[in-house]
């Protein structure tokens, strides 16, 4: 028995027969050619091929896994048409007199050696993408086929990672889950596999090989383990384990497409928390009615200066549209405490979680706080977002916060700059003040969220990131609760409406105590959705 370990991007357990997605590579040779012309002929009847190919690729998607995922074959179109690649092949072919073939290859080396050397994590993952649209010239040239990946029964499909053309020739009805050496969280095979929800397990490295095609094995998205030619024992424990998981599995996704209502017939929204742009696929798949708190902070985590306002417009309209019109509640910065960048230069403090953080920032940093905003009320012109901030302890905050969102409008107005006006705001219920002045609070905004993480934390004076503590830091105690009650009480009389993006929003022994005080929205992470829909719809 080999075992390999990996990074699991979904979880579940399968068994089967292992088919390893082999990328043939004809040998291209450069030549030097006479005849520029008929060269490039050549290469534009091969584009025209790609193009309807990808065309015919699109509707298939489209049908099989939605919307947001199929666009990257529309994308690939684009990409095809795009002056610098096509320049760059012509300059090959009519300058230098090489071959197509070679003018392709060499563009896709060139142009995917660019890609991955960008900082951007989204870009470096583009380079997937122009090696994938080059090859499809290159098959089509050669007269080939899509290398016909042809899978007997169902199996694990291996390979050193997937590009979406290859993903999409599988026969997904006999895919159980993928293995991939490679690739990212944020590749095609695992936007696929959790949008397929079956296991998947990348990052696997040089140990899974080519010569163990047709080997029998298991996959453990829980544990992100791949085993091949597994021992008596352990295809027992997997058996069970995988019996366990189908079932559950089969439980939830009934839940797809089924209302979050009550025995009564109450309904409560349940969407999803994201940090990224890529878990709102994530949460799509699991049909959260929506995201109840986008962790905005990842985009400045994740760089190493302040995100421009292009970038993070890039990003806020991007999870919009891959939530198709659902609700996107994105929660303006909260760095500070344990979040920490470089460039923010936050200094050191005796009490980070008491200290400079998320909204006190933002109020006092208003040119980082404005950039967001811009980037916010822009992106909101394509989709259905709203925001809400962090930390909020008074209502001369939201005072001020407004003041700059005035500032912000203006700007934009007078730039000519397409945004929305009416976009929804709310603050996050996550320090007992904000739960004492909530009936002030919720008359100036139009719903609250609840952080029953740092609520917790602050009601109880326990610090949360401290594991000494983790047997005092109790959410189900009666403080957190009331608070809870009262904050939701507060907010109905005013006419608005209040949700949980907490951890505790997820804990199903409370979801009837939430239902009971009235709560109208349970925000969790994506694989918690279909559970805490079923719970929902188990209370009175
Ligand atoms: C919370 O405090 O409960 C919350 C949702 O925010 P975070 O965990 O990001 O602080
Ligand atoms: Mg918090």
């Amino acid at each position: 028995m080999i075992t390999i370990e990996g990074k699991s991007v979904f979880s579940g357990v399968e068994i089967g027969k292992l088919y390893y997605f082999s990328k043939k590579k004809a040998e291209i040779l450069q030549q030097i050619i006479e005849d520029v012309d008929a060269e490039m002929a050549r290469y534009y009847q091969a584009r025209e091929t790609a193009v309807e190919q990808l065309e015919g690729l699109f509707t298939k998607a489209l049908n099989e896994v939605g919307e947001s995922n199929s666009l990257i074959f529309q994308i690939h179109q684009m990409m095809l048409m795009d002056d610098d690649y096509n320049e760059a092949i012509e300059n090959l072919v009519r300058n230098e007199k090489n071959n197509v073939e070679y003018a392709v290859q060499k563009t896709a080396e060139d142009f995917s050696a660019m890609f991955a050397a960008m900082d951007d994590e989204y870009m470096q993952a583009r380079a997937a993408d122009v090696k994938d649209i080059s090859n499809r010239i290159l098959t089509i040239l050669s007269g080939g086929d899509d290398g016909g990946f042809v899978m007997d029964e169902p199996g694990i499909v291996a390979a050193s990672d997937l590009a979406p053309s290859e993903t999409i020739q599988l026969d997904k009805s006999k895919v159980l889950g993928f293995a991939t050496q490679f690739g990212s969280s944020n590749s095609h095979t695992a936007i696929l596999a959790r949008t397929m929800a079956i296991p998947a397990v990348i990052s696997l490295g040089e140990s899974l090989t080519e010569e163990m095609n047709g080997h029998m094995a298991i996959i453990d998205g829980y544990t992100g383990v791949l085993y091949v030619d597994p021992d008596e024992e352990t295809l027992k424990t997997m058996t069970a384990k995988r019996e366990e998981s189908l079932r559950e599995k089969a439980e939830l996704e009934a839940l797809i497409g089924q209302d979050n209502v009550t025995k009564s017939g109450r309904k409560i929204n349940v969407y999803a928390n994201i940090g990224s742009i890529d878990d709102a696929n994530s949460a799509m798949a699991c049909d959260a009615g929506g995201v109840g708190l986008f962790r905005s902070e990842f985009l400045y985590l994740d760089s190493r200066d302040f995100p421009t306002e292009e970038a993070q417009f890039a990003a806020y309209k991007a999870a919009a549209q891959i939530m198709d019109g659902r609700k996107v509640i994105i929660r303006t910065l909260d760095l500070g405490a344990d979040k920490q960048v470089d460039y923010f230069n936050l200094g050191k403090e005796d009490n980070p979680a008491l200290g400079y953080r998320a909204i006190r920032i933002c109020l006092t940093q208003p040119e980082i706080f404005k950039t967001q905003l811009r980037a916010l009320y822009r992106a909101a012109a394509y989709g259905n977002i709203a925001i809400m901030f962090p930390m909020i302890i008074s209502v001369k905050e939201i005072h001020r916060i407004k003041e700059i969102i005035t500032e912000v409008k203006e700007e934009l107005r007078r730039e000519g700059k397409k945004f929305r006006e009416d976009v929804e705001l709310g603050v996050m219920i996550e320090t007992p003040a904000s739960v004492m002045i909530s009936r002030d609070l919720a008359k100036e905004v139009d719903f609250f969220s609840v952080g029953t993480n740092d609520l917790t934390q602050y009601t109880l004076a326990i610090d949360r990131q401290n594991e000494k503590l983790d047997s005092f830091y109790d959410s189900h105690h009666p403080a957190v609760l009331a608070m809870i009650k009262m904050a939701a009480d507060n907010a109905h009389a005013e006419g608005k409406w209040i949700g949980i993006c907490g951890e505790l929003g997820a804990d199903t022994t409370l979801t009837q105590t939430f239902v009971d005080m009235g709560i109208d929205e349970l925000s969790v992470s994506p694989g918690m959705v279909l559970r805490v829909r079923r719970q929902v719809r188990e209370c009175e």
